[in-house]
């Protein structure tokens, strides 16, 4: 099987901070994979590198086969991405923000309507449609933003910290949304904070710490193995 994301010696440094330094891994395509770290642990710094939005400072970065800068338009329809922040045009209603991000990608406009209306329903916000963004809730926000990284029908979902500050019932509705994209056959990368989020979710497991990868394996692995000390540290 092909991998979706294959990482050898990745390194980045701002500057003195070295945020990653040399991480190694792989991601199966098909896979629920989760990256779990704390604060500063150079997950978001990853994921940019992923999407382009970070030049590395060393070491290889291929998503589906291709290398993320020198081929990055080869994969940039295909991987979606929903970031941490909320960095949204808030001067349109939402469904035309969604129409011209597909736009952007080539998507002609009969069928950019047509996607946007199925993602916001998937979503479960379309009769939100009309609305602003900043209008919209918190949790309909999030929403929001998953609609907006799927617009493309991406074969690789990057969610950073998506349930982030979502309360309980929303954080179940959106893992059932995300759990369905999965078993269609879409490749998730998830960033959390939450290890009830990782052993729910998660087929694997790649712990990063300060820049390096200290472990990969199932959640119940890495709980029986105790590679405990940094997951402990998150369920606190
Ligand atoms: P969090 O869970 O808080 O989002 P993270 O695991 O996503 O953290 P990163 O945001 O990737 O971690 O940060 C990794 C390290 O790189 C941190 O020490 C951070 O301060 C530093 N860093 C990130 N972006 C920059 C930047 N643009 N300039 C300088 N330093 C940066």
């Amino acid at each position: 099987m092909e991998s979706a994301i294959e990482i050898r010696d990745l390194r980045k440094s701002y500057g003195d901070v070295q945020a990653l330094d040399g991480v190694d891994l792989t991601v199966p395509e098909g896979s629920f994979f989760g990256l779990l770290g704390p604060n500063g642990a150079g997950k978001t710094t990853f994921i940019n590198i992923l999407v382009g939005l970070v030049r590395k400072t060393d070491g290889d970065a291929r998503v589906f086969g291709y290398d993320v800068e020198d081929d990055y338009r080869e994969v940039r329809d295909r991987i979606g991405l929903a970031p941490q922040e909320f960095n949204v045009d808030r001067f349109f209603p939402i469904h035309e923000v969604l129409e011209h991000k597909a736009g952007y990608h080539g998507i002609p406009r009969e069928r950019a309507r047509e996607r946007t209306e199925e993602v916001l329903k998937r979503v479960g916000i379309y009769d939100k449609r009309d609305t602003r963004f900043d209008w919209l809730s918190g949790g309909m926000k999030r929403r929001f933003m998953l609609a907006r990284a799927l617009i493309t029908e991406p074969d690789l979902l990057i969610l950073d910290e998506p349930t982030a500050g979502v309360d309980v019932q929303l954080r179940h509705e959106l893992w059932e949304t995300i759990i369905d994209l999965n078993q269609r056959g879409t490749t998730i990368l998830l960033t959390t904070h939450y290890i009830e989020e990782a052993e729910r979710l998660c087929d694997e497991v790649a712990i990063l710490d300060s820049g390096r990868v200290l472990d990969v394996a199932s959640p119940e692995e890495l709980m029986d193995r105790g590679t405990d000390d940094v997951v402990v540290q998150l369920r606190e």
